[in-house]
């Protein structure tokens, strides 16, 4: 038996510390979207590291960015865990 969990984040940066992938938002299997965002945030990172000036503003601007699409989807996988499996229509599952 695997736990499966989530995790909602308020901030993915500290200082010089950047939170990523599934280190970052943890999404519940159900989306099976976490390879995804992981590589969405890379992608975002390497976007924002070539466009900013500094990089404070490119952490800034990861962090926006990221934060703002984490947290949806890890709500997304909870609605989706919630009609699957713990209150999946009688004979669904
Ligand atoms: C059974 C299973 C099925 C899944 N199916 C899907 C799917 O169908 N679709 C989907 O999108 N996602 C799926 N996922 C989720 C997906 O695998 C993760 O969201 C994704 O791998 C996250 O990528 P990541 O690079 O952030 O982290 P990871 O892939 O977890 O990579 C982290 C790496 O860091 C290494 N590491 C850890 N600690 C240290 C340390 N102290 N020093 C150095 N290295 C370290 C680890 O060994 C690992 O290689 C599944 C996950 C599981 C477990």
């Amino acid at each position: 038996m695997q736990p499966v969990v989530d995790l909602e984040l308020p901030r993915i940066r500290r200082g010089p510390v950047l939170l990523a992938g599934g280190a970052s938002t943890l999404v519940r299997p159900h989306a099976a979207a976490g390879a995804t965002k992981a590589l969405q945030d890379a992608l975002c990172l390497e976007e924002e590291m070539s466009r900013a000036q500094t990089l404070a503003e490119a952490m800034s601007s990861y962090e926006a960015r990221r934060r703002e699409r984490g947290n949806p989807l890890v709500k997304l996988g909870r609605r989706m865990g919630r009609d699957q499996v713990e209150d999946a229509p009688c004979g669904a599952g």
